[in-house]
C-alpha cells in the first residue's frame, strides 16, 4: 500500500514538472528591474572553460535589486574572492535552478543569516547550502544586488539557469528566457588542419582563409581550397574549424557562435550545439577550440569534429566523422550556423586534392615519437618525476622531454592537459621545504605558481598545460598597505576601511581582522587585491585594528594599530 501511494506522488510531481517547463518559456520573472540587455552569451569560449550564463548589462552601476525569477528557496550561497564572488542559488519547483553571480551584497534578511554564519565560524569565504523550509521566496522577490565581485571585470549579473539534479547548466535563451535576435551568425574565417583516424593533429600545419560575403551566403575568395600532399603530409582526413560571430538582441551585442554543422558531399558529418554543459566537463573545451591559438592570439575557433574521448554534451553527431580525401575529387562543403533562434547562415566552398601532388594514407599513425593520449607515462631522472594517467594529454605530444635536476621540460604552456597530470619535484636544499613551490614558466617567461603539496619530502603539483616546471622558495610575507586612507591618520570618517594587500611569489590564501581582539568580517577583492571592512551605522569610537594575512607558503603578515572611526 505504502509503494503505491508514493508511485502516485512521483507520477503527480513528474506531470507537474513536464507541465511547469512546457507553460514557464515566458513567464519568468526577469531578474532585473531595466530592459535585459547581454553582455556576453552562454557557451562563449573562455580559458578553460564555456561561458556558463548569460551576462546581462546593469548599465556599468552595482547595486541593481536583483530578484529570484519564479518561486523557489535559496539553496545555496557562497563567498570568494574569485570566481563568481557573491553568488546566490535559488531551486525552482520545475527543477531547474537560477543562480546569481558577482553580487554586492544580498538582500537584508538574508545578508543577516549569512554575517551570523560568517561570525560563528570566524569564516570570510563560505559556501553554505540550505534546505527547502529555510529561505522560502516568491517569484519576483528581491534577492540580492548586482555587483563586481569575484572575478568580474566590471558591473554586470552573470545569470545561470542549471538542471538542480544534473547540475548542468543550461542555455538560458533556450530554456524560457526570450531576448528577440534576427541577426544570423558571422562566420570570419576557416581554418584547415590534417589529422588521422582518431582526430589527432600531428603535423601541426594549418591553414586559415578569411571568408568573404557571397550574396545572401559566405564562402572563400577563390571558391576553392587545393590541399596538397605536404600540406596532409601522409593523412588523408582533414578537420575544418570555423571562427565568427553572433550579434543578438536589438543592441547587437557581440557573442559567440551557438549551433555549427559541417555537411560534406551528400552528408552531415559534424553537428553540435552549445545548449547545455556540463561542470565535470567543461575543461574538455581545451580539445574542443584551438587552445594554442586561444592562448596566444585569443582567437576563437570552434573545431568542427566530435573526438571519441571529448564527451560534452554539445555533440550532437557521432564521433570521428571527418572529410576525406580519395584524391582527385573535389567536395562540397557547407557549414551551417545556427543561433539560439534559428537564424542560420551558410558557408559554402569547394575542397580539392590533386593526387598527382603525391600520395595519401588512410591509416598514419603517430610514430614513436610521440606521447599518446591513451596511454600512462611516468618519467624520472635526478630525483624529478612527470606522470601522465590516461586521457590527461587531449592530442599525441612529440616526446621532446628533459629532465634535469633543476627542471621538468615538456613541449610548452600553450598544450593544454585534461585531468590527471602531475609534477614530482626535489625541494631546494638548505632552505624549509613547506615554503617552497612548483612554478610553470609560461611562454612570456612569466612564472605561475601552482598548487603544491609536500608529499614524501618531494612538492608535487597537478598541472594543467605542458611547458617548463621548476622549484622556488616564497619566505616573504604579504604586503598591507592603507588604500582609503593615510598611514599617518588617527581617525577616519569613512563608512568602511580599506587596505591594498599583496604577495609577491605566491597568493594570500588566509586573511582575518580583529577589532579590540574580536573577529570581524571582512571582504577580499583578489583581482583588485583590496581588503574592506564595511562598519555598522554604530560602530565608531577608537578601535585597535589587527590585520593578520598568510600566503600559500605560511608567511603571516600583521598590521596593527588603533584609529577613531568617526
Ligand atoms: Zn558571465
Amino acid at each position: 500500500m505504502k509503494k503505491i501511494k508514493v508511485l502516485f506522488v512521483i507520477t503527480l510531481l513528474n506531470s507537474y514538472s513536464i507541465f511547469w517547463s512546457q507553460v514557464n518559456k515566458t513567464t519568468y520573472h526577469s531578474p532585473l528591474s531595466i530592459p535585459l540587455k547581454l553582455s556576453a552569451s552562454f557557451g562563449d569560449l573562455r580559458p578553460n572553460h564555456f561561458h556558463m550564463g548569460v551576462d546581462f548589462s546593469t548599465g556599468g552601476k552595482v547595486g541593481l535589486s536583483l530578484f529570484s525569477i519564479e518561486q523557489g528557496y535559496v539553496s545555496r550561497i557562497k563567498i570568494t574572492p574569485l570566481g563568481y564572488g557573491r553568488v546566490i542559488y535559488v531551486d525552482h519547483p520545475n527543477g531547474v535552478t537560477s543562480v546569481y553571480a558577482h553580487c554586492s551584497g544580498f538582500e537584508k534578511s538574508i545578508q543577516k543569516i549569512i554575517l551570523a554564519y560568517q561570525e560563528k565560524n570566524q569564516l570570510n569565504e563560505v559556501d553554505i547550502t540550505f534546505t527547502s523550509g529555510e529561505i522560502p521566496v516568491t517569484k519576483g522577490q528581491l534577492i540580492a544586488y548586482s555587483g563586481n565581485s569575484g572575478n568580474s571585470s566590471g558591473p554586470h549579473l552573470h545569470f545561470e539557469l542549471r538542471d538542480t539534479k544534473s547540475e548542468k547548466a543550461l542555455h538560458p535563451l533556450v530554456h524560457g528566457f526570450d531576448i528577440s535576435d534576427i541577426h544570423a551568425p558571422i562566420p570570419s574565417k576557416i581554418y584547415l588542419y590534417p589529422i588521422d583516424q582518431n582526430g589527432y593533429y600531428l603535423n601541426q600545419k594549418k591553414i586559415s582563409i578569411a571568408v568573404v560575403k557571397s550574396g545572401e551566403n559566405y564562402s572563400i575568395k577563390t571558391g576553392k581550397i587545393v590541399l596538397t600532399s605536404d600540406f596532409m603530409e601522409g593523412t588523408d582526413r582533414v578537420l575544418i574549424g570555423v571562427e565568427g560571430t553572433d550579434k543578438i538582441g536589438v543592441d547587437l551585442s557581440v557573442c559567440g557562435l551557438f549551433e555549427n554543422e559541417l555537411i560534406a558531399g551528400e552528408n552531415s558529418i559534424f553537428h553540435s550545439r552549445i545548449d547545455t554543459v556540463s561542470f565535470d566537463h567543461n575543461k574538455l573545451i581545451n580539445d574542443y577550440c584551438d587552445y594554442a591559438e586561444y592562448k596566444r592570439n585569443k582567437k576563437k575557433i570552434h573545431k568542427l569534429i566530435h573526438k571519441s574521448s571529448n564527451h560534452l554534451d554539445i555533440y550532437k553527431s557521432a564521433p570521428l566523422q571527418t572529410i576525406r580525401l580519395k584524391g582527385n575529387d573535389s567536395i562540397p562543403v557547407v557549414i551551417k550556423l545556427t543561433d539560439a533562434k534559428q537564424n542560420t547562415s551558410t558557408l559554402n566552398f569547394e575542397m580539392v586534392f590533386r593526387k598527382e601532388l603525391g600520395t595519401i594514407d588512410s591509416n598514419s599513425k603517430p610514430s614513436a615519437l610521440f606521447l599518446l593520449p591513451d596511454s600512462s607515462y611516468y618519467f624520472e631522472e635526478a630525483g624529478n618525476a612527470i606522470r601522465f594517467k590516461p586521457h590527461a594529454l587531449f592530442e599525441p605530444v612529440l616526446k621532446t622531454l628533459l629532465i634535469t635536476k633543476d627542471k621538468i621540460q615538456l613541449g610548452t604552456a600553450i598544450t593544454p592537459i585534461y585531468y590527471g597530470a602531475s609534477v614530482s619535484m626535489r625541494p631546494i636544499e638548505s632552505t624549509p621545504i613547506d615554503k617552497q613551490y612548483i612554478y610553470l614558466l609560461g611562454e612570456k617567461e612569466q612564472k605561475e605558481a601552482l598548487k603544491t603539496q609536500v608529499i614524501d619530502g618531494k612538492l608535487e603539483a597537478e598541472i594543467t598545460s605542458l611547458g617548463t616546471f621548476k622549484v622556488s622558495a616564497d619566505l616573504t610575507a604579504p604586503t598591507i598597505l592603507p588604500h582609503n586612507f593615510s598611514a599617518s591618520d588617527t581617525s577616519i570618517a569613512k563608512s568602511a576601511i580599506q587596505w591594498k594587500v599583496d604577495d609577491l611569489k605566491t597568493s594570500i590564501s588566509n586573511y582575518n581582522l580583529f577589532i579590540d581582539g574580536k573577529w570581524k568580517v571582512i571582504e577580499y577583492d583578489k583581482k583588485n587585491k583590496l581588503i574592506s571592512c564595511v562598519f555598522e551605522p554604530l560602530e565608531n569610537g577608537l578601535m585597535n585594528f589587527q590585520l593578520i594575512l598568510k600566503d600559500v607558503c605560511g608567511n603571516e603578515a600583521v598590521w596593527t594599530k588603533n584609529i577613531r572611526v568617526n
